[in-house]
């Protein structure tokens, strides 16, 4: 899948829109979700063009994959979910319901979050 531009997170990135940022680097934006799915639901996503997590793994520069992972911990502890646990889930492609072509993690956090999937879909 081709990288589209225009995609609302391309559009973050460039400051088109506007968003609730808590972590910001180089290499890296997180911000939270506009409709929360738990108590602390932020989406973290690389400053680079890569369409889903399988594109930013085969893609990134090792640099930039670094910088990703290693900002976690950080973004954890401001959100104060580093030692209650959180859930960390990268929706990719069309399986797994993925709406915004450009790689984001969801830190879902705050709260019990019960069972990993309802298999009822
Ligand atoms: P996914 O289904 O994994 O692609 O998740 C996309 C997420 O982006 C959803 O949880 C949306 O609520 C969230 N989202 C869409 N637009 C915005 C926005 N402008 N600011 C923050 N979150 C957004």
């Amino acid at each position: 899948m081709s990288y589209d531009n225009n995609n609302i997170f391309a559009r973050i990135l460039r400051g088109e829109i506007p968003c609730d940022k808590v972590y910001e680097d180089a290499h890296l934006l997180a911000f939270r979700d506009i409709h929360p799915l738990a108590k602390v639901h932020v989406l973290l996503i690389p400053k680079g063009a890569y369409v889903s997590l399988e594109d930013f793994s085969a893609r990134a520069s090792e640099a930039e994959i670094v910088a990703f992972h290693r900002a976690i911990p950080k973004i954890t502890a401001e959100l104060g979910i580093a030692l209650s646990g959180y859930r960390a889930i990268a929706n990719t492609g069309t399986d797994s319901h993925q709406e915004v072509p450009h790689y984001h993690l969801h830190l879902l956090g705050g709260q019990r979050l019960g069972p990993l999937l309802s298999m009822s879909a």
